[in-house]
């Protein structure tokens, strides 16, 4: 889910995604947003999540609000 925060830019009030600063591996300014299955192979759902275009790199970030589907499957 994409969230804004309420930014103050200039005495004007502007609405900005959230985004983590650096990636795990500590890359600041190299991350890139992207949409789609979580990375984590066991999980696999919708998430927003961002990936480091830094050399060799290649980690990613994910929403803190994500929330990692469950292992198990014994629900519904
Ligand atoms: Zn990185
Ligand atoms: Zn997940």
């Amino acid at each position: 889910m994409v969230r804004l925060i309420e930014v103050k830019r200039r005495g004007k009030t502007v609405w900005a995604e959230v985004a983590p600063e650096a990636c795990p591996a500590g890359h600041r300014g190299e991350l890139v947003p992207t949409y789609g299955g979580c990375p984590t192979a066991e999980c696999g759902l919708p998430t927003r999540y961002w990936r480091c275009r830094a050399d060799g790199c290649g980690d990613v970030a994910i929403d803190d609000e994500h929330v990692h589907r469950s292992g198990g499957g014994t629900s519904r």
